[in-house]
């Protein structure tokens, strides 16, 4: 296929249809219960339905006691299972690979574990904090960088201090941006998600509430019209989704984020950079066509953080550049996330740009554009004291001939 071909097919919207579950009822299907019951979560239930590499059985059995293996029916779906590289079976089937701790690889690659002054609440930043309030997802990416706290089969335990956080949030008064993260927040009941947004809501300061999560994605049938009847009482609410391919999009999600969005919720999108995933400008650029078509704005994409065994999904920062280059100029503003590196240890996200500044001299700028055109921009001068002086008398003038 030519590169145009490969964008034509990727921008079409594609239903999810349950060839591998013949005996379930679009009732069953369309319930998010059902689909969270019927999730694929182990070797047997996944060999039943597709055959696997040895590096991933092997990764299979690794997972269960790293990062557990679950895949809603839903996501099942899309992948293609006679493609080994598939970029949908690439995020959720573990591999072999994940066992290997590569050389600056961490199990806290943000440094979040010592930036929590109450457990389950990350405050790097002066004005926002991260609430970690749930340690399950519906599926779990299998470059999660809170792999070391999610899915419940780790080492370590997310542990959740809900009077503590709000005492704190309460108590300092520069906090006016709470995210809600985890885990994934749309995984918690109506009720439990309504209390929290309440307690928050009756903060006076904070001013901003968001809610990051990949439900939408891997569960767009959690997004009923009860869901976002509870979540417009609580604007300004913005909920941040991640979807990382542009198959991912589907009639089903497209139509979960349309609910959403006529909540009067504004979307974003946050996406990782993941090799053989999602590296090449042509599918970042399907990518960000669908997601304005689903009415969400790509905000961040993310190079891949260093969390264990993930060096078979990371790509280089050359890779992430060169994608942006491609976007920028060459299609809508609104479409172009920005590129970050969240700081290896705890630097917050670092914004990474190409460079368009050619050169930079005392009172002017060198620029290239998209196209390598050569632009040069001069810094403003002030009013030279002659035109300063003509212009006050000139005005005095006008000034006495219409007042007399
Ligand atoms: C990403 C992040 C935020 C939010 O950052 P924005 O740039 O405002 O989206 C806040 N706190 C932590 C710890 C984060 O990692």
């Amino acid at each position: 296929m030519t590169d145009e071909e490969t964008y034509e097919a990727l921008t079409q919207f594609d239903n999810a249809e349950p060839t591998l579950w013949p005996n379930v009822s679009p009732e069953q299907w369309n319930d998010y219960r059902w689909q969270l019951k019927n999730r694929v979560s182990s070797l047997a239930a996944l060999e039943s339905k597709m055959k696997l590499c040895a590096e991933e059985r092997a990764g299979v059995l690794l997972a269960g006691h790293k990062l557990a293996m679950s895949i809603t029916p839903h996501f099942f779906q899309l992948i293609d299972r006679n493609d080994p590289d598939c970029p949908i079976r690439q995020q959720v089937i573990p591999r072999m690979e994940e066992g290997w701790t590569a050389p600056d690889e961490m199990a806290d690659p943000c440094g979040e574990d010592s930036h929590m002054p109450v457990p389950g609440l990350v405050h790097r930043y002066p004005d926002r904090v991260l609430f970690l309030v749930t340690d399950r997802c519906a599926s779990y990416c299998r470059y999660c960088t809170r792999s070391r706290v999610v899915s419940g089969v780790g080492d370590q335990q997310l542990e959740i201090q809900w009077e503590a956080a709000f005492q704190y949030l309460e108590k300092h008064q520069e906090v006016r941006d709470v995210l809600l993260s985890g885990g994934d927040p749309l995984l918690l009941s109506d009720d439990k998600l309504d209390r929290i947004l309440t307690r928050l809501r009756a903060i006076p300061h904070i001013q901003f509430v968001r809610i990051g999560s990949r439900i939408p994605i891997f569960l767009p049938q959690r997004i009923t019209p009860e869901l976002c009847t509870m979540l417009q009482k609580h604007h300004p609410l913005f909920v941040s989704i991640h979807s990382n391919h542009p198959r991912e999009l589907t009639t089903e999600v497209r139509d979960a984020l349309g609910r959403l969005a006529n909540a009067g919720i504004p979307l974003g999108n946050q996406s990782v950079l993941l090799r053989g995933i999602n590296d090449q400008p042509n599918i970042q650029r399907a990518l960000v066509h669908k997601l304005l078509m689903c009415r969400v704005r790509p905000y961040y994409l993310y190079q891949c953080d260093l969390i264990n065994g993930s060096s078979h999904l990371r790509t280089s920062v050359a890779t992430g550049l060169d994608i942006i280059e491609k976007l920028r100029g060459h299609t809508t503003g609104y479409g172009i996330p920005q590129y970050v590196i969240d700081g290896p240890g705890g630097g917050g996200k670092i914004p990474l740009n190409p460079e368009y500044i050619l050169n930079r001299q005392p009172g002017r700028v060198m620029l290239r554009n998209y196209e390598n055109a050569v632009f040069e921009y001069p810094d403003p001068q002030p009013m030279p004291n002659h035109v300063r002086d003509e212009l006050l008398s000139q005005t005095n003038q006008l000034n006495t001939t219409h007042v007399g």
